[in-house]
């Protein structure tokens, strides 16, 4: 019987796949953030305020941007809002946030736009959803004034396909020769074809129009895991477009939180996406920049980007009964979320720092080695002193009451040395 170990083969690295797309930019003022290609896979985010109220949007705009949000989305849908948005702009660059704002336009966008040029002028990018145009001749017309504005203004445009909205005439023909053919598709099928050929048809307009292809990013959202991977997947295989993912209406808490984190996962490891952005829908009182937490915490989980040092902390069990290393690990993650701000620009690549705060003897030791800078907690039963790794290797430990403030300022001074 032959020996299953006899022949060792390396196990294949494991990375997400390169990304295909053409890299463009979405920029405001000399402020550029590159988009697609090569460039980072961006977080997006969207505000809940009325637009018309500018003060509120302008306010919310600098949390989501603060948290790390690079590009934020807010509903244009009237006259009022259009009239607010230069004036929302001018309170971000008064107050130094230079972050894009991108419009988020239905049914009236064309009119809008044209009504309101200091709008037009004041939005980086336009979204525009062909499901919302407008039907027929008209719709055409529709689209293509929101196009060759976007043109003029040298703007870029999501065209943000979604399920809910989708183009009612298209759907009816690819029905129409869904019923022609010998083994007739799924209906879930034609749905999917309905959503890409909808995103690629607008994409050839507006470059037809006079749009370059780096000036659009596509969008075919649906609500359901496997409905999203199977889209993308077709749309990316079809199209070199820069695409914008996210799960619409992801819902909920936790619910929302995996269910996007689940369908982004599988996509970008696919080297599938361009720019993100997680539906949450709020929980009351939760802060709207939960959404660009998650959305950073996707990207950092796979290795994609690095924002803030991560904590990696054990999940606790019956070695050790006390609370203290849950503790620990909460004020360490605290600690340098609430620093990060500061230090982004103080300690350059401090957002790759791995700390490791664990809670016995197990796997303490052998984690925190792994890390930059760790702290094997004792467990029950176990001698009432904590190691504290650095780069591997053991430089002190800890004893009594004051271990979370001495690891906190092992941390900091560690940060300052390495970083400063
Ligand atoms: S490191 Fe120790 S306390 Fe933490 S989960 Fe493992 S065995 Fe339990």
């Amino acid at each position: 019987m032959s020996n299953p170990c006899s022949v060792q083969q390396p196990v294949p690295l494991s990375a997400p796949a390169p990304r295909r797309s053409v890299q463009g930019h979405v920029s405001w003022g000399s402020h550029r953030v590159s988009v697609g290609g090569q460039a980072p896979v961006r977080v997006q985010s969207m505000t809940n305020t009325d637009t018309a109220d500018a003060v509120a949007t302008a306010i919310q705009v600098k949390e989501l941007a603060q948290a790390g949000s690079e590009l934020v989305r807010i509903t244009v849908n009237n006259d009022e809002a259009a009239r607010a948005v230069p004036y929302i702009r001018e309170q971000l660059d008064r107050m130094g946030v230079a972050v894009p704002l991108i419009g988020d336009f239905h049914y009236n966008g064309h009119r809008l736009l044209s009504d309101h040029p200091d709008c037009a002028q004041a939005l980086s990018k336009y979204r525009i959803n062909p499901g919302n145009v407008g039907r027929g001749e008209k719709g055409d017309r529709q689209f293509a004034q929101m196009v060759e504005l976007a043109a003029r203004h040298d703007k870029a445009i999501r065209i943000g396909v979604n399920w809910g909205s989708l183009d009612q005439d298209l759907l009816a023909r690819l029905m129409d020769e869904n019923a022609r053919r010998d083994s007739p598709w799924d209906a879930r099928q034609v749905m999917y074809e309905a959503l890409i050929t909808s995103a690629i048809e607008s994409a050839h307009r507006a470059e037809q129009i006079g749009l370059r292809r780096d000036q659009i990013v596509l969008s075919c959202k649906v609500s359901a895991v496997q409905d999203l991977i199977a889209v993308y997947q077709q749309l990316a295989a079809r199209t070199d477009h820069a695409l914008h993912l996210g799960l619409t209406e992801a819902g909920m808490g936790a619910k929302g939180t995996v269910a996007s984190t689940a369908a982004l996962a599988v996509l970008l490891q696919q080297g599938i996406g361009d720019t993100i952005r997680v539906s949450l829908t709020p929980q009351p009182g939760e802060p709207r920049t939960q959404e660009v937490l998650v959305a950073s915490e996707i990207l950092q989980a796979l290795g994609l980007r690095a924002f803030v040092p991560s904590v990696v902390a054990c999940p606790g069990c019956g070695r050790t009964t006390s609370t203290t290393f849950q503790e620990l690990a909460k004020q360490i993650d605290d600690f340098l979320r609430q620093a990060m701000p500061e230090w982004r620009s103080r300690y350059p690549g401090v957002e790759g720092l791995r700390v490791a705060v664990m809670g016995c003897i197990v796997n303490g030791p052998g984690e925190s080695k792994h890390a930059d800078i760790g702290i094997s907690l004792p467990g029950t039963g176990e001698a009432p002193a904590a190691p504290v790794y650095i780069d591997g290797q053991k430089v002190h430990t800890l004893r009594g009451e004051g271990i979370a403030r001495e690891f906190r300022d092992i941390v900091q001074a560690y940060i300052e040395k390495r970083f400063g």
